[in-house]
């Protein structure tokens, strides 16, 4: 299996960008500044939130959701050429910069304007966990009626579901289907 993608502060924040919309939290769209700007605090990257305004919202939803379409494409070659599509539209070139660790990697030069770097910042760390990890470890919650994103982190690399709670409602109604079975 595949190298587990490192949960870099930019990868973080892709997550909390991606999670702050739910079907299963009320409400289901939670994204605002603040959260961001507190997601981006805590992981050391406060600049990246900073020139984000309410104004930017629409277009932080349009990422997001362009975003979890990675996650949703039916394959590991159409999730790539889905980031890839991403990665164009956020980003003006790619240059090569040194990792927390210090070894280099690419990262896409942002486009202008406030959700530019952010943007160009949160798709770059899931490119990045792609060329990590492969594109098998991106996928969405096979719970019934979740459909959230998540980046198998596993070292076995078979995750399913989103979180413990989708596993164990969808666990649920696996025995629930037997019983009624039997
Ligand atoms: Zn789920």
């Amino acid at each position: 299996m595949s190298a587990v993608p490192p949960l870099e502060p930019a990868l973080r924040l892709a997550v909390t960008l991606l999670h702050s919309y739910w079907v299963l939290q009320d409400p289901a769209d939670q994204l605002s500044v603040a959260r961001l700007r507190a997601a981006a605090r805590e992981v050391g990257l406060a600049e990246a939130a900073e020139p984000l305004t309410e104004a930017d919202l629409p277009r932080l939803r349009e990422l997001r959701d362009r975003l979890h379409g990675v996650f949703a494409a039916p394959d590991p070659a159409a999730r790539v050429a889905t980031l890839n599509e991403v990665l164009a539209e956020v980003s003006a070139g790619t240059a090569v910069e040194a990792g927390p660790d210090g070894t280099l990697r690419l990262a896409p030069l942002p486009r202008p304007g406030p959700v530019g770097p952010f943007a160009a910042l949160v798709t770059g760390a899931l490119a990045r966990a792609a060329a990590t990890g492969g594109a098998e470890r991106f996928g969405v919650c096979a719970a019934d009626g979740c459909d959230a994103p998540y980046l198998d982190r596993t070292r076995a690399g078979r995750q399913r579901y989103c979180c413990e709670l989708c596993n164990n409602r969808a666990a649920a109604a696996a025995y629930r289907g037997r019983s009624r079975r039997g």
